[in-house]
């Protein structure tokens, strides 16, 4: 086990102005091997396919054959990681895609946090492949042939063994450090039927309250060449949720800030929206069930070699599902050792009127926030306030505020404006962002006019 000794980068009064780097997430962005997620992708082309449906006895084809691998493969690289299967039954429909009963397990390695491990950061791809094999229906229409499906060979190397090999390369790199939160490095099944996998854990994970900071999903991140040509290795696409600033929205922009802070050469390209058009992923049931949670997609997909026998190992580009990787670790190391994000509001009454937890105009002008941290960590710095422009994508404006729990800006108008605080530790880790935002209209209560 390594243990890093932290230097520390925020000096009290000129946070603001500094970009903190934190030595044990640049070491751990440095170790994050293309090599390694290579051999990882053709082990797990190897098993031919990893259809739900397909053998579980078989030593070498089949989803049994590489989920025992994923968990052997989780289990070598530290004893510090917990490894399990979450498995769950699933009923089957003859008229649906799930057309028979089956048993799926998610492979799932738990890093325990050292000082708040019940917080949790996520990072997911899917191991489970589909070979879609149609037929001709009754009515003349192509219809999907199940049981030839299960039988076609599906080496999903990018669809999603490049998901599947980034989250093991980052358990292997990060369970050699240690965390202030809990790491979860899972690797879910049946995203192809239904996104049953991601649906069951986080139904069972909001049951449980799981204290699920943000969930990091990858899923195709392992083609640089789209199928007319185009090719870039350049950026990648995080999606998340509306509204604007939700905080899913917040952990994508948490995620393209931190990314830069240790690759600026490498992009991540925020999308305002969910997903792609007309698809889905395992972030969504994440989201379904309250949680924070953004996909992490190549712009650059090749449409031919989705859910076929050619998303091979050729066809594939890990030293992109490297860069990838490096961004989730940028943003993921960086939160497990961050402290929580502030709580806003008060915890005792305000004077004026307060909108949006915690905002207010004071005295008529300016803008008053205030905030709390129930059981704030011994070793906080302070907070920062971050502003910007309603129609801005990105904060624009930060001042770090010191250890309090008020703080005005004088002559800002908060009608114009989107603002909110982060907590920051002394070695300068930073939390996500509480944004202090109205809900949507339609939800609002009337007497609030
Ligand atoms: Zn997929």
């Amino acid at each position: 086990m390594v243990r890093m000794v932290l230097v520390v980068a925020a000096a009290c009064c000129a946070y603001g102005q500094t970009l903190s780097v934190n030595p044990q997430v640049k070491e751990i962005v440095s170790k994050v091997s293309a090599d390694r997620i290579a051999e990882i992708q053709q082990k797990l082309a190897s098993f031919g396919t990893r259809n739900i449906y397909s053998s579980t006895t078989d030593p070498n084809r089949g989803i049994g054959a590489a989920r025992e691998w994923i968990a052997a493969q989780f289990r070598s690289y530290s004893p510090r990681l917990q490894v399990s299967f979450d498995k769950h039954r699933l009923k089957g429909d003859p008229s649906q895609r799930l057309f028979k009963d089956v048993e799926i397990w998610n492979v799932v390695a738990m890093l325990p946090g050292t000082s708040e491990p019940e917080r949790q950061v996520i990072i997911s791809g899917h191991y489970d492949t589909i070979h879609m094999v149609s037929k001709e229906g009754a009515n003349g229409r192509r219809m999907l042939d199940a049981e030839a499906t299960v039988a076609a060979d599906a080496p999903g190397v990018t669809d999603d063994g490049s998901g599947t090999a980034a989250v093991m390369e980052l358990a292997r790199v990060m369970s050699q450090y240690e965390f202030r939160k809990t790491i979860l490095f899972v690797a879910f099944a049946s995203e192809e039927y239904g996104l049953e996998g991601s649906s069951t854990y986080a139904e069972a994970a909001a049951a449980r309250h799981d204290q699920i900071e943000a969930v990091f999903n990858n899923d195709v991140i392992g083609s640089d060449v789209t199928g007319n040509g185009e090719t870039s290795n350049r950026y990648v696409n995080v999606y998340s949720e509306d509204p604007n600033d939700s905080p899913s929205r917040q952990v994508a922009r948490y995620m393209k800030e931190m990314n830069f802070r240790y690759q600026p050469g490498f992009e991540v390209n925020l999308v305002f929206r969910h997903d792609r058009f007309g698809r889905g992923g395992d972030h969504s049931p994440f989201n379904a069930f309250g949680f924070a949670a953004v996909r992490v997609t190549t712009p650059m997909e090749n449409f031919s070699n989705q859910h076929t026998a050619t998303d091979t190992f050729a066809n594939t580009a890990p030293e992109y599902t490297a860069l990838v990787a490096k961004a989730n670790a940028a943003a993921i190391g960086t939160l497990a050792l961050a402290p929580k994000a502030p709580q806003l509001g008060a915890t005792a009454p305000q004077p004026g009127r307060t909108f949006a937890g915690g905002l207010s105009r004071g005295s008529g002008y300016d803008a008053v926030m205030s905030w709390h941290s129930d059981h704030p960590e011994p070793d906080l710095l302070g907070y920062a306030v971050v502003m910007r422009k309603t129609t801005s994508p990105l904060w624009e404006h930060e001042v770090f505020v010191g250890n309090v729990n008020t703080y005005t800006l004088p002559r800002v108008n908060i009608d114009e404006v989107v603002l909110g605080v982060k907590a920051i530790d002394k070695d300068g880790n930073e939390s996500l962002v509480s944004a202090f935002v109205t809900p949507p209209y339609r939800q609002r209560k009337v007497e609030q006019y």
